[in-house]
């Protein structure tokens, strides 16, 4: 603990990925550096771990479990992006490269803030964040032990099902009136109890349960679909928006959207004891390998991973790393400097110094 004057010495896991996560999380681990080292606390250590592409090519496995073990002995970790479309049979087919370690380590979080900076943003003032729950509902991939929700009873029929349990929805409704808790205390609950009346009845149900335990929280609930309107009008008036997976997964490219862009859109992954920074965005192969990927999502997931274990261990420096990686991030979007998502012309190199600057004029 750092309160007992000792400062804890973290160490966390780099997950490069695949497409254009071999320059957005180097990019990540130079402004959490750059911020830690402004803080005067001691450095992180970086422990770059084999996944995706290249662990399928040298280890013969997109997930290698000697990943997985050593992620276990490491305080968190960054995950870049996985292309898993395109890896080779039997890979492709297999249960994808997050979901395995989120599956593995039951981080069944999905946090997931959209806040518009100045500039671009379609929905000016939007500060939200997004709850979703993470390790069941309607992904068949989440749902089961072998991995799979989804099957064909004959080649012309497919069947999904969806899946919702109290306990998961109670432990993720507690994280949603928790950051209430500290934010601008409003909770609003999304499902469609209108017509999927059990699983979505029960989530909605078992979250104003939930509610009653925090009487400052003002709560709401909406259905998905009327949801979307909110949002597109008013996003501003939303703080936290707690949800199942896939509503969540949708919601949240929609709120990134109107913050700004999916290149901006950072998430974390968390157990109660474990938490994992991947940016909302995908690997964007289009792009990669050309130093025009947008580093903000990955670096501002890295800022809510190190503000996630600075809470956990009352590490008052680790919080200010965390505040100084977003302010540098806005600090530099202030200057007009941006990458080509945004309008700008910075490649994700000159970008990623031009915040590491801003984080030594802060
Ligand atoms: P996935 O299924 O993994 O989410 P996808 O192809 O659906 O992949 P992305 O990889 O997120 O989605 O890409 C969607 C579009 O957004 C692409 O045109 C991509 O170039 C762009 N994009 C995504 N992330 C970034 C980023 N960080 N910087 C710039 N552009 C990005």
């Amino acid at each position: 603990m750092a309160t007992s004057g000792i400062p804890h010495r973290y160490t966390l896991g780099v997950l490069h990925g695949d497409g254009i996560g071999p320059e957005i999380v180097p990019a990540a681990v130079l402004i959490a550096d750059t911020a830690v080292a402004a803080t005067g606390a001691p450095p992180i250590t970086w422990e770059e771990l084999p996944l995706g592409r290249r662990a399928i090519e040298e280890l013969g496995e997109a997930t290698p479990k000697a990943t997985l073990a050593a992620l276990a002995e490491t305080d968190g970790w960054l995950l870049g992006p996985h292309d898993s479309a395109s890896y080779p049979e039997p890979f492709r087919s297999e249960l994808n490269p997050s979901g395995t370690i989120r599956k593995h380590f039951d981080l069944y979080a999905n946090v997931r803030p959209a806040k518009a900076f100045s500039g671009d943003a379609i929905a000016h003032g939007t500060d939200l964040v997004i709850m979703r729950e993470n390790t069941e509902g309607f992904y068949a991939d989440r749902n089961t032990h072998l991995g799979t929700g989804e099957f064909m009873p004959t080649p012309d029929v497919a069947v999904a099902m969806g899946i919702i349990t109290r306990t998961a929805c109670e432990r993720i409704a507690r994280e949603a009136f928790e950051l209430a808790s500290r934010r601008r205390k409003k909770v609003t609950v999304v499902h469609k109890a209108n017509v999927l009346k059990l699983t979505t009845g029960l989530f909605r149900d078992v979250c104003r349960d939930i509610a009653r335990h925090y009487p400052d929280v003002e709560v709401d609930d909406f259905h998905i679909d009327a949801m979307t309107v909110h949002l597109v009008r008013r996003a501003r008036e939303f703080d936290v928006v707690v949800t199942e997976n896939m509503f969540g997964d949708i919601l949240s490219d929609l709120a990134g959207e109107l913050a700004g862009s999916l290149g901006i859109a950072p998430s974390l992954n968390a157990s109660q004891d474990r938490a994992m920074a991947q940016a909302a965005h995908g690997s964007a192969p289009d792009i990669a390998g050309q130093d025009l990927a947008n580093p903000v999502a990955m670096i501002l997931s890295t800022a809510m991973l190190l503000e996630w274990l600075g809470t956990r261990h009352q590490d008052e420096a680790l919080l200010r790393a965390a505040g100084m990686m977003e302010a540098g991030v806005a600090a530099t979007f202030e200057q007009g400097t941006s990458t080509r998502d945004m309008g700008g012309s910075a490649g994700c190199r000159a970008f990623a110094d031009a915040v590491a600057t801003s984080i030594g004029l802060l």
